[in-house]
This record gives C-alpha cells, sequence and structure tokens, in this order.
C-alpha cells in the first residue's frame, strides 16, 4: 500500500514540475519576444524602456505612451526593444 502512495506522490510532483516549467517557459518567451520586437517611428509603445536605433545602434530611452522619433542621431526609422 505505502508503494502505492510514493508512486502516486512521486507522479503528482512530475505533474507539478511540468506544469511549473512550461510556466516559467512562457514567461521567457513572452519577454523574449517583447524583446525581440521591432518598433517603428509614430508607433506609440505600450511599455517604457529602452528602443535600439537598428541601423546605428542610438539607443532611445522613452516612457509608456509615447510616440517614436526618428532616430536623432541618423533619423533611421525602426528600433529594437532592448529593455
Ligand atoms: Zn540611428
Amino acid at each position: 500500500m505505502s508503494r502505492w502512495k510514493t508512486v502516486l506522490w512521486s507522479a503528482a510532483g512530475a505533474a507539478a514540475a511540468v506544469v511549473a516549467g512550461s510556466f516559467a517557459r512562457r514567461k521567457y518567451e513572452e519577454s523574449v519576444l517583447l524583446l525581440g520586437s521591432e518598433f517603428r517611428t509614430g508607433e506609440v509603445v505600450s511599455r517604457g524602456g529602452g528602443y535600439q536605433c537598428e541601423r546605428c545602434g542610438f539607443v532611445l530611452s522613452l516612457g509608456a505612451g509615447k510616440k517614436l522619433p526618428p532616430c536623432p542621431k541618423c533619423s533611421h526609422t525602426r528600433y529594437l526593444k532592448i529593455s
């Protein structure tokens, strides 16, 4: 009888580990997706942080709800979210 209990508990533990693992992975993927995404001049950013010009690497730090201007350095219009 007690052996079955052990089997049951380890199965529950494994299931919990799988759930926790996929949750952590999903959080990770979310942040990577956000950080890797591309933004263009004129877009209103929903999150503040660092936006890096794709051409010259200039880092613009922008608050949430602000519009992305053309790059101050090279007037490029595409940025990557870096922080
Ligand atoms: Zn630039």
